[in-house]
C-alpha cells in the first residue's frame, strides 16, 4: 500500500499523478535514508545531531545576516568572509567529531559547551566586523546562551558568561580603535552595555532554571518512591512480606485464564499451620508474629521463582503452582511440609516447632479460581480431620 493512500491531499495527488506512486515511494524512501545518514539513526545520536542543526541553523542566519548587510551597504565588512569560512569551518568540525561518534569519549558526547564557547567567539567577532550593524549579534548572542540554558551545569554557565564578558571586551577595545567618526560612541556604550545584561540576566535566569528542574526531579523521585510504596502496601502482606490477598485473587484469574489457553496444569494449594492459637497462648502475640514470618521465608525460599505465595488472611497461606502439575506439586508441598516440620522457630532465647496442614488441588479447564480454592479448602479440611502435618490432594476427596 501506497505510504501516500491515506493522505487526500489535492496536491499532493497531482504530484503523485505526475510523478507516480511508485517514484514518489522511492524519492521518500531516498529521503529518509539521506536524513538516516546525516543525523544518525540511534535514539542518542539524533538528539545530538538535531541539536546541533539547530545551532547551525543559527550560525547560518547569522552568516546571512551579515552578508545581507554588506550586500545593501550597511557595512563594508572586508573581513566578513573569512570569518564565514572560520565558523563555517568550525561547524563542520564539530559536526564531524559528533557523527564519527568520536565525541563519545568525552564527558558531554553533544559537545555542547563547546559548541556554545565556539558560537560565542563567532559571535564576538562578528560584533567586531559588523561595524554599524552590530547591534544584529545582540540577539544571536541571547539565543546562543538560551541553548546552555537547558545542557549546561551552572558552573560551566558562569564560565561562559565569564568567557563572553573576556570576549566581547576584546572585541569591543578592538572596535573602538576603529571606530568609524559616523558610528556615536554613546550607540556602542550602549551596545556593550548590552553585552553585559545579556550575559548576566541569562546566568541568573539558567540559575533559576536549573533550581526548577532540580525541584521537579525531586519531586519526581519522591513521587516514584510514593508510588512504589503505593504498589508495596497495595499487594504486599505488612508481617510476612508476601503477596496479599487482592494481588493473589489478581494474579489467579491471570494464571487461570492462561492455563485456559495454554491447557498447561495449575495447582492451588492451601497451607494452614496447626495449632497456632497455641503458639500464640504460650509466646504471646508478638511470638505468634515471628513464627508467621519465618514460616512465610521458609515456603518463600522452597517454592520456585514463578509459583506465587500469598498469605490468605490469619496463619492460612495459599500457593499458585504454575505450569506443575499434581505429580510434580505433591513433591513441592511435601518439601516444604517437611522443612516447616523440622525447621527450628526461634523467639528471642525460646525455641519451637510448626507443623502445616495443606490441601491441594489441580485447576480443571474451564473452572472458576473460587471453584478451585474451594476444592483445595475441602482438601485442607480433610487434612486437619486426619491428624493434620499432611497433605490431601481434592482428587483424593471424590
Ligand atoms: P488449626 O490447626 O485447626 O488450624 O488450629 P489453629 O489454632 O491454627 O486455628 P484457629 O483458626 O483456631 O486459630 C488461628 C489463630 O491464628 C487465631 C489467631 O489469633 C491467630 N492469628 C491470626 N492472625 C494472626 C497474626 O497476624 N498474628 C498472630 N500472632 N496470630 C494470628
Ligand atoms: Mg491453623
Ligand atoms: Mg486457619
Amino acid at each position: 500500500m501506497s505510504i501516500f493512500s491515506d493522505m487526500p491531499s489535492k496536491s499532493l495527488g497531482f504530484i503523485v499523478s505526475v510523478i507516480g506512486d511508485k517514484d514518489i515511494n522511492t524519492l521518500w524512501g531516498c529521503c529518509q535514508r539521506g536524513v538516516d545518514h546525516v543525523l544518525g539513526t540511534g535514539k542518542a545520536m539524533r538528539i545530538r545531531t538535531t541539536q546541533f542543526l539547530l545551532a547551525t541553523l543559527l550560525m547560518l542566519a547569522s552568516v546571512g545576516v551579515l552578508y545581507f548587510m554588506r550586500t545593501v551597504g550597511i557595512e563594508n565588512m572586508g573581513d566578513v568572509d573569512t570569518w564565514a569560512a572560520f565558523s563555517c569551518g568550525g561547524l563542520v568540525v564539530i559536526y564531524v567529531l559528533i557523527r564519527s561518534g568520536f565525541s563519545l569519549r568525552m564527558a558531554d558526547p553533544s559537545l555542547a559547551f563547546v559548541q556554545m564557547l565556539y558560537a560565542i567567539a563567532c559571535n564576538a567577532a562578528a560584533f567586531d566586523i559588523a561595524g554599524h550593524g552590530r547591534g544584529v549579534t545582540l540577539p544571536i548572542l541571547s539565543v546562543i546562551l538560551m541553548f546552555g540554558m537547558f545542557g549546561l551545569s551552572m558552573r560551566q554557565v558562569v564560565f561562559v558568561a565569564l568567557y563572553g564578558l573576556i570576549l566581547f571586551g576584546v572585541a569591543a577595545g578592538y572596535a573602538l580603535r576603529h571606530l568609524s567618526t559616523d558610528e556615536p560612541v554613546e550607540l556602542f556604550a550602549a551596545y556593550i552595555f548590552m553585552v553585559f545584561v545579556v550575559l548576566s540576566a541569562t546566568t541568573v535566569l539558567t540559575w533559576r532554571l536549573q533550581q526548577m528542574s532540580a525541584y521537579m526531579r525531586k519531586q519526581k523521585n519522591q513521587l516514584a518512591l510514593a508510588f512504589d510504596k503505593i504498589q508495596q502496601i497495595a499487594t504486599r502482606d505488612e508481617l510476612t512480606g508476601t503477596a496479599n490477598r487482592r494481588f493473589m485473587l489478581e494474579k489467579m484469574r491471570d494464571e487461570v485464564q492462561r492455563a485456559d489457553r495454554t491447557s498447561l496444569p495449575l495447582l492451588f494449594a492451601i497451607i494452614d499451620i496447626d495449632h497456632f492459637k497455641q503458639i500464640n497462648d504460650s509466646y504471646g502475640h508478638h511470638g505468634g508474629d515471628r513464627a508467621l514470618q519465618a514460616f512465610a521465608s521458609l515456603v518463600q525460599g522452597a517454592i520456585r521463582g514463578n509459583d506465587t505465595l500469598a498469605r490468605w488472611g490469619g496463619e492460612e497461606f495459599v500457593v499458585l503452582l504454575t505450569d506443575t502439575d499434581m505429580s510434580v506439586g505433591l513433591v513441592c508441598l511435601e518439601r516444604i511440609r517437611a522443612q516447616v516440620a523440622e525447621a527450628d522457630i526461634a523467639v528471642g532465647d525460646k525455641h519451637f516447632k510448626l507443623t502445616v496442614s495443606i490441601g491441594v488441588t489441580q485447576y480443571c479447564r474451564g473452572d472458576t479460581a473460587e471453584n478451585a480454592m474451594a476444592r483445595a479448602d475441602a482438601a485442607l479440611y480433610s487434612a486437619k480431620a486426619q491428624g493434620r502435618n499432611q497433605i490431601v490432594c481434592s482428587e483424593a476427596l471424590s
